[in-house]
């Protein structure tokens, strides 16, 4: 299953930085961000409670970058 996101974040860096702790974080398959496009896409694992997940998923990112934000 996968989600698309709209986040704000500050740099094509930061970016990055959210993605790998995106990738990090349990219950994520894949996922990708854009600067670009201000957008997440997220592939949860099978039966991962997506609710949960990313809110572990946004204090992870704010951890490594606390500008950043994904609207869920
Ligand atoms: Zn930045």
């Amino acid at each position: 299953m996968k989600k698309t996101y709209k986040i704000d974040v500050d740099c094509a860096n930061c970016a990055n930085l959210m993605e790998r702790e995106t990738k990090k974080t349990p219950g994520v398959k894949d996922a990708v961000v854009s600067f670009m496009t201000l957008k997440m896409k997220v592939e949860f694992e099978d039966g991962a409670d997506e609710a949960a997940v990313m809110a572990d998923v946004l204090k992870n990112c704010k951890k490594a970058e606390p500008d950043c934000e994904i609207y869920l």
